[in-house]
Formats: structure tokens, C-alpha cells, sequence
């Protein structure tokens, strides 16, 4: 009889700070190849909420709290998880996450480089050489808001990239929709892009893109298959995608003309009679929608405390048939259990891996489950030379447009809100150059950009020129901006809807003469306070002039004021302002004044 003794993950990144040493294997019997974590790995935390990080490094000496033992009767299943990767094949320019954790080679805390495919290809393979049954797969959004290098590729490289490193299957994300569904089915066929094929060696999406509850508005019949069932172990695994429902307030309208998004728990409940009678032992849900958690990336009791949002009501509301939910859609890392099942997610951008090891009876019972969130740093593996060659061979193709000098800039600007609730630094920055740009072409009296459309900080090296690829890593979207006309009664009603509902930074940046304060009692609905425009109070009767991004001028974000809004001239692109503002104003961030939004 084999007898697999279950032991603590080597990353000890739990809620109790509670650490055991590097050499500790995470389940199974192999330790890890000593290159990967030579150091003093201890307690890690990190906070995605984009403020107040906090890494916290204690030693400790309980031991690991449970040994499990398992018998040929019982199946290990290691499910490996990714979403919201958004294109993120690159190592850097711009680095995909840097989250704080402990040196590799130090111990020393501080911001670590993670992603990349590359490494994620490394850590990927050795985990799967360790694990006897395993499988790869990913809950959406790993399309979309792309860094230039895969964007300008149409994500090709990237489906390419996914597709070699195995990915069984993905949820759809909101974001595979971004260039409307026609585009995506293009894509996962392989066929060319209008106007020619942009990525030589592109064979389409190897991997089925699941949606159980994306339907047809018409027909009702649904678009994309619900799942897909493989055989692991001797056990026959159904996994099965959902998209979150929210994604008509998510994205362009005009991306989703036709089709109809179902409740994610309702939909995935009423399959589970048809997974059934297909044979299905055990059920994997991964859907594009998740939680928010303010604890580490990893909580070895899974009671993660605070968690909460969409993902928690769904994995509440979901037939406990499904075994395990692996979720996406918030950026977050955590590992969760919620009513003693899992929930999980990877962050973002390939920055971690997510491990869930379920150990199954032969009907498909699970009888334990464990996850862990690999933290893929580039200070702790080599890159895979293979998937390295395939970042390279993009990077040759967008080379020209990616290196574009825009300015020399002193110092960069995050996109997490400098106070909780508040403006940020790019915010701030966007803002103020959508707003030169509106008064130079449509006399424009203020901008407004979503917090949403600014996906990386601007980040400068001493004396480096920031490129244009740096500028469409922050807005990736390719949204013209419009100028637009409404009343200050209208804009009063904008601001108040747009009132964050969670920590981070306010849902809509301002620019530099416009100021909101509002407040929220415990358990309350926020209260927008005042709107000052040029020092004054708001004219709620006057008409304004405003500039606004495509996608908030289409009604994105639920933002649906700005489609009464008059007289609509579209100026150009985001990123060709911020350019623009850049270049001619490299002084530009220096110069901002923050506070533009705070809460009482
Ligand atoms: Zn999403």
C-alpha cells in the first residue's frame, strides 16, 4: 500500500501567520527542485486592493496541522488555475504583477517581478512532473486589456501561448468579448482578422471557451459550449463555464447586441442533471466572477474573513455537486472555502498559479480538499526557452509602434487611490490629458475617465523615454474619446451612480476642476456630498461640456446617464491624449493636485 503523506504548502501563506520551512513539500511526496525556493520563504500577504500592501514575515514553529493518509481507493486530482491573464505573455515593459514577497535569494520583502508565460510555463511543468493526475484550466479574461505586444497581435500569441501550455479548457471572461462575439469565434477558429493575419503561426484557440449561461437573445439556445468532460484517474470530470452576469454593465454595449447573459449558480445548478447522465463523477465549475478579500493570497485555513461579493453569494447559492469553484473576474488571490467547499482564484495576469488538490473516493466523492496560490516570481525559476521564443517572436512583430518615444519622464503615477475611496495619481493624470485634448478639439469644459480603463501604474526608469507601449498598458482599450453635453443635473445624477461600492480607488477620476465629496454611514448606500466645478458649486440647470472615454460615453460601468448626453463629437484615441499631454507637458505629474475626490 502507498501511503502519500499530505503535507503544508511550501508557500505558508496563511491568514494565522503561521510558516514552516522552505523544504516542506506541498502534498505529495517530491519536494520541489531546490532552485525554485532556496530561501527563507515564510509568511506572505499581500492585499490586491491596491493599496496598503502589507507583507508580514514571521517565523513559527508549529508544525504542519494535518497528515493525511490515502489508499489506492482514493483518486488525487491537482486542478491548475489561471484567469484573468489579459494577454500578459511578457516578461516586463510592462512586468505582469508585482506583489510583496519574500525575496527568493534574500528573504528581503519587497515588490518581486511575477509572470510572464515563460515562467508560468516553469512552474506549470515541474508541478505537473510531481503530480500524478492533473489537469489545466482557466475561468476567462485571458484576452482582453492586453499590453501592446500581445493587443497589436489581436491576443493570438497569447491563445497560441495558452493552448501549447496545455489549457484544457476556459470560462468566458467579459473581456473575450471585448471586439464583440464575432471576433472571438474568429479567433478560436484560426482564421484570419479582416485586413489580413497578423500572427504568422496562428492555429486558433486549442481549447474550448465555456459559457453555460451566454444564450442567444433570440433563440434562447446557447452560444458556446457549457463544458467539457475529460477522464482523470478513472474518474470522469465535467468542468463547467460560466461567464459572470454582470457583463452587459461591464462592457460596451455594443459588443453583446444579441445576447443574453443567465445567473451563474442557477444556470450551472439546473446542468447538473444532464452532467449526471453523462457520466460526470465529479463536477468542476470555473466561472468568470469571483470575491473580494482584503487577507493573503493564501489562508491554509480557507475561512479567508471579509470575504465577500458576487462570487460568495454565488459559491452559496451553487448544488453542492460541484466539487470545487474556481473563480476570476475581481484580480484577487485567494484560497477560500465556503461551506466546506473551495473557492479559488489566481490574482491576475499569470502573476500566480492557483493548485487545487482534491482527494476523491472512486464514485467522485471529494474526501479532502487543499489549494495553494503559486506565486510564478522570475527571481525563483527559469524561463521556459520554448514559450520565451514565442514572447520574442511577438515582440519582433510589434517592435516599431511598441518602442515610440513619448516623453522623459521623473517620476510615474499608480492607478491605486492615493486615499481609500479617492482620486489617484493616473486617474488624476488620464483625466487632466483627456481634458487638454477636449479643450484643444470641442471646447470642453472637464473630463471623466472609469478607474476600470487604467490597467497598469505608469512606471519610469531613470532615463528611459516612456514609450507608447508603456501608455497602452494603462489604457489598452482603444477607446476614442467623446466629447459630450450635459446638464449639471445630469452630472450630479453621473457621479452619484458611479460612487464606488467597494474599497479602491472612486469608480470615476476627475479632472483637475472638477471635485466630488460624498460620505457613507456603516451598512449604508454612499451619499454624494457636494460636486464643485471651478471652485463652485454645480450648476445642476447649466449645460457642460464633458469628455468622457467610448465606453462610458456607451453607458459602461451602468453608467447609462451618459447616453442622454448631446451633441457627441468623437476627438480621437485615449492613449494618443495621454501621449500628447505627455509630450508636451513632462512636468505634467509633478504638478497635479490630488484630492480631487475624498470621503468624508
Ligand atoms: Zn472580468
Amino acid at each position: 500500500m502507498t501511503t502519500v503523506v499530505f503535507q503544508t504548502p511550501i508557500y505558508d501563506l496563511t491568514a494565522d501567520v503561521c510558516c514552516h520551512p522552505p523544504a516542506t513539500p506541498f502534498f505529495g511526496a517530491n519536494p520541489l527542485k531546490p532552485h525554485h525556493f532556496i530561501a527563507p520563504f515564510k509568511c506572505i500577504f499581500t492585499s490586491t486592493l491596491g493599496f496598503s500592501l502589507v507583507a508580514l514575515l514571521t517565523a513559527c514553529a508549529t508544525p504542519p496541522p494535518t497528515t493525511l493518509e490515502s489508499t489506492p481507493s482514493t483518486i488525487e486530482l491537482s486542478i491548475f488555475s489561471l484567469n484573468d491573464f489579459h494577454g500578459h505573455i511578457q516578461p516586463k515593459s510592462p512586468t505582469p504583477l508585482m506583489p510583496r514577497l519574500p525575496d527568493p535569494k534574500t528573504g528581503e520583502v519587497k515588490p518581486q517581478a511575477a509572470g510572464g508565460v515563460a515562467y508560468l510555463a516553469t512552474v506549470l511543468n515541474d508541478l505537473r512532473a510531481q503530480r500524478k493526475n492533473h489537469v489545466f484550466v482557466a475561468a476567462g479574461d485571458l484576452l482582453g486589456a492586453s499590453p501592446q505586444l500581445s493587443s497589436m497581435l489581436k491576443d493570438e500569441p497569447t491563445l497560441s501561448a495558452l493552448g501549447e501550455l496545455g489549457l484544457l479548457a476556459s470560462s468566458l471572461g467579459n473581456h473575450e468579448l471585448d471586439a464583440g462575439l464575432p471576433e472571438l469565434l474568429r479567433k478560436t477558429r484560426g482564421e484570419c482578422a479582416v485586413g489580413g493575419c497578423v500572427w504568422p503561426e496562428f492555429k486558433g484557440a486549442s481549447f474550448p471557451y465555456l459559457a453555460a449561461n451566454m444564450f442567444d437573445a433570440d433563440s434562447g439556445k446557447r452560444i458556446l459550449p457549457s463544458h467539457v468532460i475529460k477522464d482523470i484517474g478513472g474518474l470522469k470530470v465535467a468542468f463547467v463555464g460560466a461567464v459572470t452576469r454582470d457583463t452587459p454593465r461591464v462592457i460596451s454595449p455594443r459588443a453583446i447586441v444579441g445576447l443574453r447573459f443567465g445567473d451563474e449558480a442557477d444556470t450551472l445548478n439546473a446542468l447538473v442533471p444532464e452532467l449526471r447522465a453523462a457520466g460526470a463523477q465529479v463536477l468542476v465549475a470555473m466561472m468568470h466572477e469571483g470575491a473580494v478579500h482584503e487577507g493573503g493570497a493564501n489562508d491554509r485555513s480557507y475561512a479567508c474573513p471579509g470575504l465577500q461579493g458576487r462570487g460568495v453569494d454565488i459559491a452559496k447559492r451553487l448544488d453542492p455537486a460541484y466539487a470545487i469553484i474556481v473563480s476570476g473576474h475581481t484580480h484577487q488571490a485567494y484560497t477560500c472555502k465556503i461551506n466546506g467547499r473551495l473557492l479559488v482564484q489566481a490574482g491576475s495576469f499569470g502573476g500566480w498559479l492557483t493548485e487545487s488538490r482534491l482527494k476523491l473516493d472512486t464514485t467522485g466523492r471529494v474526501l479532502e480538499a487543499e489549494a495553494i496560490n503559486h506565486p510564478v516570481l522570475q527571481g525563483a525559476y527559469a524561463p521556459n526557452p520554448a514559450f520565451a521564443a514565442l514572447v520574442q517572436r511577438a515582440a519582433a512583430l510589434t517592435t516599431a509602434a511598441r518602442e515610440i518615444p513619448v516623453a522623459l519622464l521623473t517620476r510615474g503615477a499608480q492607478r491605486s487611490a492615493t486615499a481609500p475611496f479617492g482620486d489617484s495619481p493616473l486617474g488624476n493624470l488620464v483625466a487632466d490629458a483627456h481634458l487638454a485634448h477636449g479643450k484643444k478639439h470641442a471646447k470642453a469644459d472637464m473630463a471623466m475617465t472609469n478607474s476600470g480603463g487604467i490597467r497598469a501604474d505608469l512606471t519610469v526608469e531613470p532615463g528611459r523615454m516612456v514609450t507608447m507601449s508603456d501608455l497602452f498598458a494603462i489604457q489598452p482599450f482603444s477607446n476614442n474619446l467623446i466629447a459630450l453635453t450635459i446638464t449639471g443635473g445630469q452630472l450630479q445624477e453621473l457621479i452619484r451612480k458611479a460612487l464606488p461600492k467597494r474599497p479602491g480607488p472612486a469608480s470615476l477620476q476627475v479632472s483637475h476642476n472638477l471635485r466630488y465629496q460624498w460620505s457613507q454611514a456603516a451598512g449604508a448606500e454612499p451619499v454624494l456630498e457636494s460636486v464643485t466645478f471651478e471652485g463652485k458649486p454645480l450648476d445642476l440647470a447649466r449645460d457642460y461640456r464633458v469628455v468622457v472615454n467610448s465606453f462610458t460615453a456607451d453607458g459602461g460601468d451602468n453608467l447609462s446617464v451618459l447616453r442622454q448626453g448631446r451633441d457627441r463629437a468623437t476627438l480621437g484615441m485615449d492613449i494618443d491624449a495621454l501621449a500628447e499631454w505627455l509630450a508636451e507637458n513632462p512636468k505634467a505629474l509633478e504638478q497635479i493636485e490630488p484630492g480631487r475626490i475624498t470621503k468624508k
